[in-house]
């Protein structure tokens, strides 16, 4: 479904995300959303959090600073820390 409404970008570069946009999104203030640019066409996604050493975005085990590790780099890690 494409839903579109336009609004005006202030001097900083920022635009507010419609109310509905959000609670449709899920996204609340202080959630990350990922920017691309494709083309020339701006897309806002949420940001799914994923592993900083694969990239996978399941079976994340450690997070700090909000940063994630998933369960095969965290054990991985782990064993070569103990050779
Ligand atoms: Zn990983």
């Amino acid at each position: 479904m494409k839903e579109n409404i336009t609004r005006k970008l202030d001097e900083l570069g920022r635009i507010v995300i419609p109310s509905d946009f959000r609670k449709k999104l899920d996204v609340k203030t202080g959630d990350r959303l990922r920017v691309e640019l494709v083309d020339n066409t701006l897309i806002l996604q949420k940001s799914i959090p994923t592993c900083v050493l694969c990239g996978k975005a399941e079976d994340l085990n450690y997070e700090s600073h909000n940063k994630y590790i998933c369960e095969d780099c965290l054990e991985t890690i782990l064993m070569n820390a103990k050779k």
